[in-house]
Parts: structure tokens; sequence; C-alpha cells
């Protein structure tokens, strides 16, 4: 087992790393506590752990129903992660065909659909079924453990199926209001919707469940964070690299020293440099990359010690599709922009963001 930042990889299933954030033992102790609080018997904690952890498994066999069907349309996933409120598979991207956007955000709660069809099944052949105790709440039926497994995969899948960013019904929504309009005003209309239900949530849970502000808040984050990367990526559309390339810049010789990084870093604001031979470029230092080189090699160690392949485009490249690639990797910090094998300019996440501010400038004017 190994830690990522906040994460812990449990393992790799079906070629996906599986992370669980260092949050998420808390939902555990909270169960515990609750069930601790109901029932004051070992016996009723054990029955609230062994549930929660089942939920959980049908909530990653959720994350692996988006990210295979993702696969099948080529889109990898890059981690699927374990949250307190919930699974998070990282797609590499959304399709951008809506009709498989509706089926690979719809494959989620149809995982959840077949596993309580499945436990109806079972439990109606074996006529396990049990009386509902309208007092009992519904967690507390340690009589009949499926049962309640059938009836929390029901909410699953109802749950996520509320048409609201970032919930699995809002892709839905926003992929059929794209059949209509276009994918950016459907987002924006989508997110709207929201933003609406957030707001009716949020209210209803000052006069009731405190639960349902949460989820408000969350919905309204999430919706708010849709758009606003739907409008970002219009923006860019269309334009060409060349637009917004960096060409004022330094390039080190893969035998260089580090101290000369060192210098360049200080005496400008470049952070990330092209390394070239000659006239070609055969690859990239990041500002990480060189401070992990002067932790292990010192100010002697050489660019070719730290150096990593560099990630390019092509003049005529679309900006929208540099985001998307810098917004895929964190570890890649810089493309390299080539007219044919010459390198002219280079793209990072601060030069585009630059290039929204101006846009967005000139557009208010
Ligand atoms: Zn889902």
């Amino acid at each position: 087992m190994q830690w990522t930042g906040w994460s812990l990889k449990l393992g790799r299933v079906a070629g996906i790393d599986l992370f669980m954030h260092a949050t998420f033992p808390l939902l555990f102790i909270w169960v515990g506590l609750i069930y601790w609080l109901q029932t004051g018997t070992i016996a009723g904690v054990l029955f609230g752990l062994a549930f929660i952890a089942v939920l959980f498994l049908c909530v990653v066999l959720h994350e692996y129903g988006h990210a295979l069907t993702a696969r099948h349309y080529g889109i990898g996933t890059r981690y699927i992660t374990l949250l307190p409120i919930g699974g998070l598979a990282a797609l590499e991207r959304m399709p951008k065909d809506p009709r498989q956007e509706i089926i690979v955000a719809l494959m989620g709660p149809a995982v959840n659909v077949a596993i309580a069809a499945g436990l109806f099944v079972l439990l109606t052949l074996t006529g396990g079924w049990t009386a509902v105790d309208p007092e009992a709440p519904l967690m507390m039926m340690p009589g009949n453990f499926l049962q309640t497994v059938l009836f929390a995969n029901i909410f699953l899948a109802v749950f996520n199926m509320i048409p609201a960013f970032p919930m699995d019904g809002g892709r839905v929504l926003r992929a059929a209001l794209t059949f209509r309009m276009g994918r950016d005003p459907a987002t924006q209309l989508a997110a709207r919707i929201g933003q609406t239900l957030a707001l009716f949530f949020g209210i209803m849970g000052l006069f009731g469940n405190p639960f349902l502000i949460l989820i408000a808040v969350f919905i309204w984050i999430g919706a708010a964070a849709e758009a606003g990367a739907s409008e970002v990526e219009t923006r860019l559309q269309g334009r060409p690299v060349s637009r917004a390339m960096i060409t004022d810049f330094h390039t080190l010789p893969p035998g260089a020293p580090l101290s000369r990084a060192v210098d360049l870093t200080l005496s400008g604001t470049q952070k990330d440099f092209p390394v070239m031979d000659g006239h070609r470029l055969v690859g990239v230092v990041s500002q990480a990359a060189i401070l992990r080189g002067l932790r292990d090699h010192g100010l002697g160690g050489r660019i070719y010690d730290v150096m990593a392949e560099p990630v390019t485009a092509q003049t005529g490249a679309d900006l929208a599709e540099l985001m998307e690639a810098l917004q895929q990797d964190p570890a890649v910090r810089l493309i390299c922009i080539l007219h044919g094998q010459q390198l002219v300019g280079l793209v990072d996440m601060d030069n585009l963001s630059e290039f929204l501010r101006i846009q967005a400038a000139l557009r208010d004017r």
C-alpha cells in the first residue's frame, strides 16, 4: 500500500488504481458511533460496519460501471477514489458525443439497479423478505441484512439520478439538452437547473433534515464548476496555439549543470525548461524535477539526470486540446509547440489563464 497525497492506494482492479481518501475511515467511525448509540451492542456496531463496507463495495462497482463503459469508447480512467460522501471515477475526459455521455452516466446507477434486482430475486426465491418496521430507521434492520442492502442500492440509483451536476443525472440532462442546443448552452442551462434544485434542497434542509443542506452545497459547487469549465473550453476552442504561446523563453542543453537551471529560475519568471540538443528537442525539466535533482545530486548534477519526455503539439493545434492535456496529467507542466521538428513556443497553465483573462477583458468592453 502506498500514499499519494491524501489518498491511500488500495490496489489495481481491471487496470484502474483504486484509492481511499484519508478522510474515508472517518465514515466508519461515525457509522460505528451511530450504531453504538442506537443499539448499545457490539453486534449492532458490527452490523453497521458490515453494512457500510458492503454499501461502499456497491459504490465501487457503480464507479467501475462508469469507468468500464468509458473504456468501451476509448476513454481511460486515471483512478477511482473512495470519499466519505461516495466514489469518484476520474475519467480522462467525458465523451463529446451526447449519446455516449448518456450511456457512460447511466451505467453507474444501472449497476445499483442490477444489484437491487439480483437481491430481489434472491430474497424472493429464498423467502427472505421480512416486514419493514416503520418505526426503525432504514439502516437499523439487523434482522435482514440483504434487504437493507437492496434498499440502499435503490437509494443510490435514485440519488445519483438527481438531474444536477456533479450527479450522474446532471450529465444525462446536459447530454439530452445538447441534442437541442450546443454543448456549452446545454451545460449552462443544466447548471442553472442544478443550482435551482440546490436552492430548493437547501431551503428544505433548513426546515428539516440538515443533511440536505450539505447535499445542496455539494450540488451548488458542482454546477458552478461544470459551468465554468465548459465556458473556458468554449473560449479556447478553435483558437490556434500560435495565438497564446510563449515565444520568449530559455532552453537548456542536456549536459548543462543544474546550477545553470537555478540561475535561470532565479533571474527570470520561467519555471520549466525545454531541453535542446542542438536544434533538437530532447526533453523538459520542471521546477519539481530541478529541486529533486538538487536534493539528489547538488548543483553539479546534470540536466539529463532529471529531464523527462517532452509533451509536444504542432502550431495548428487547438488551445482547448492543450488545456485538456495539461489538466489530464498534473505531471505535465509544459507543452512544447513544434513547427515541423523545430521548437517555436511553449504553453503552460499560467499562460492559458492569462489568455482567458485577456479574452474576458476584451469581451467586457
Ligand atoms: Zn455515478
